[in-house]
């Protein structure tokens, strides 16, 4: 067998240093593949591979995977993480904050898929994994921005999935509830159990049950186009 044959299947995690990004790439990392956390720093979290690369800058992409192209070889497992929010009523919204959040979470992701296609179509295979969120469908007053962007998410997934099936690429979304990291770590007690009062599991999830279900859709070759939502039920319905 060749070395191409044999070689760990390569995966890069965005937003790989904390909280969902970082238990995704420690998971993958436990079931045999080789992780590079994309890291805005290009510092390296826990033992993993890191790189440098913003995913709100395109030429940043573009550099990171080749960096990642020359040191590793092709990406096969792309899970674009990274995320960021910009709470705050719409009426109010200044524009930065719309911008960035849509450059961000949405625009950032579609790129980095574009990029992570370059070696996928080539070697007719790939996993591509959206980090998205229970408000793309339920919607989430203060979050007008933020529900938009992991909207758009899913018809990006659905379109791509489209695109690039025939080449044994999948393209899937993963819809967490609330997750015990330093994004829901901001909300006040009030608000926290205000959200809790809605989970039928009566509990947020914890990074790494959100990181089970893309180390599932890493290896998982006949779903695609799928929104799983990983929230204790808080979504049902949606
Ligand atoms: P987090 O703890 O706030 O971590 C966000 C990660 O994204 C950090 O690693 C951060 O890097 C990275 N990041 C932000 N902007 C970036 C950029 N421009 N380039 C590269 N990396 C960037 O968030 P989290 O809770 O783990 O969330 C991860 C994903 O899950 C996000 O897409 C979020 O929207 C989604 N999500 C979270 C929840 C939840 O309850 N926590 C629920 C649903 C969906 P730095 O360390 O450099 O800031």
């Amino acid at each position: 067998m060749s070395n191409e044959t044999t070689r760990a299947r390569i995966a890069l995690v965005t937003g790989g240093n904390r909280g969902i990004g970082l238990a995704t790439a420690l998971r993958l990392r436990e079931s045999g593949l080789t992780v590079i956390a994309a890291t805005r720093s290009g510092e390296a979290p826990e033992g993993l591979e890191a790189v440098r690369l913003d995913v709100s800058s395109p030429e940043s992409i573009d550099a990171g995977f080749a960096d990642v192209e020359a040191r590793f070889g092709t990406v096969d497992v792309l899970v674009a993480n990274a995320g960021i929010t910009r709470d705050g009523l719409l009426m109010r919204m200044p524009d930065e904050d719309i911008d960035v959040v849509l450059q961000t979470n949405l625009a950032g992701s579609i790129r980095l898929a574009r990029r992570a296609l370059r070696g996928m179509l080539k070697a007719r295979s790939g996993r591509i994994v959206f980090v998205s969120s229970v408000v793309w469908a339920a919607g989430s007053a203060g979050q007008v921005n933020y529900a938009a962007s992991k909207a758009g998410l899913v018809g990006a997934a659905r379109s791509l999935a489209r695109e690039v099936g025939s080449r044994g690429i999948t393209v899937n979304v993963v819809a967490p509830g609330f997750v015990e990291t330093d994004m829901t770590a901001e909300l006040g007690e009030d608000r926290r159990g205000e959200i809790l009062k809605g989970i039928p599991l009566g509990r947020y999830a914890q990074p790494a049950e959100i990181a089970q279900v893309v180390d599932f859709l890493a290896s998982a070759a006949y779903v695609t186009g799928a929104v799983i939502p990983v929230d204790g039920g808080l979504g049902m319905g949606h």
